[in-house]
């Protein structure tokens, strides 16, 4: 969508156009999209139930990552009615190498935004959702207290529909992670994208430790609710810092791991080092299994969201299982 203006050499605001979608990677090299594989095939958007999802978005004002980050999948989740809706705005405060969600200075909390995305739930009558976010560094609480009212407003509008969160690190931010866990979502995903040795190049504002360490004290403060990680592959990862990775988020203590391709949004973005074979993500698959995940999902279109309610309901039968 905005990805011309990445594209332009010269700064659009001296030109009195509109802001750059990334203005940090507008002027960084080309890296030039690489044709994808004939097993990266996705459902075209535009079935009928696919327009319905698509007008309780825009007609609640709702905006989703589907969206924002160009996902593959929208063609299939959205005629299932499966949205991961982003929370406050659609600008981030974060620059990582891989992300097409628009970057810069956020507008401020929209405070209506919990009642209209439990509104937006109730219509679409989800069994389970996600909730994800831009990163807030601007706030004070990088946004755990909006989060925590999403949670309550669903809850209230929509007593029976689980909900999934998908947050940001919440780094530097004091006392942030204890005010999203008190709200109880059923399940806490936070992403650690790659492995530790790109963190610089893919992900350069956040900190792989810290993520680990937030993952665990989501289990330690509750046991009960389930926690999730995913990766993308494909970025210059070994495969053994894949497993070792796995052995860090074991270590944490976390239940589910999603692994899929990363697909670069634009020349301005990372590039593909290598479209990763189905049988290499069956591989990680079983190996994330036999380390004593309750859940793994590993293939080339899996995204962390994709999926989640019927993952949700997995990771409930796997957790009854191991009990008895
Ligand atoms: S996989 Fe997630 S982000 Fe992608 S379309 Fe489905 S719900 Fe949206």
């Amino acid at each position: 969508m905005a990805v011309v203006f990445d594209l332009l050499n010269e700064d659009p605001r001296k030109k009195g156009e509109a802001q750059p979608r990334h203005p940090e990677k507008a002027h960084r090299p080309d890296n030039p999209v690489l044709r994808k594989p004939d097993w990266i095939r996705v459902k075209a958007p535009g079935s009928p139930k696919w327009a319905e999802t698509n007008r309780i978005v825009k007609e609640n004002g709702l905006v989703t990552v589907c969206e924002e980050a160009g996902c593959p999948n929208v063609g299939e989740c959205w005629e299932k009615k499966h949205a991961t809706f982003m929370i406050m705005g659609d600008t981030c405060t974060r620059a990582c190498a891989f992300c097409n969600v628009k970057t810069g200075l956020p507008a401020p909390l929209d405070t209506k935004e919990p009642e209209h995305i439990a509104q937006a739930v109730s219509k679409l009558g989800l069994e389970h959702v996600v909730i994800t976010s831009v990163d807030r560094d601007d706030l004070a609480d990088g946004g755990a207290e909006h989060f925590a009212q999403v949670i309550r407003a669903i809850r209230a509008a929509s007593p029976k529909t689980t909900i999934e969160i998908l947050t940001p690190d919440f780094l530097r931010k004091d006392g942030a992670l204890e005010i999203v866990v008190a709200a109880r979502p059923d399940v806490f995903n936070h992403n650690l994208e790659t492995v530790p040795s790109k963190y610089l190049t893919v992900r350069p504002g956040a900190r792989y430790f810290h993520s680990i360490r937030l993952l665990q004290r989501v289990k330690e403060l509750d046991p009960s609710i389930f926690t999730k990680s995913g990766i993308m592959v494909g970025l210059g990862e070994e495969r053994n810092e894949v497993l070792q990775l796995m052995d860090d988020l074991r270590a944490a203590d976390v239940d589910f791991i999603t692994i899929g391709q990363y697909l670069q949004p634009t020349k301005k973005h990372h590039p593909v080092l290598r479209f990763v074979t189905p049988d290499e993500f069956a591989s990680y698959d079983s190996v994330a299994r036999a380390k004593g995940f309750l859940l793994a999902s590993a293939s080339p279109l899996t995204r962390s969201s994709h999926h989640a309610g019927e993952d949700f309901a997995r990771l409930k039968a796997a957790r009854e299982a191991k009990a008895l």
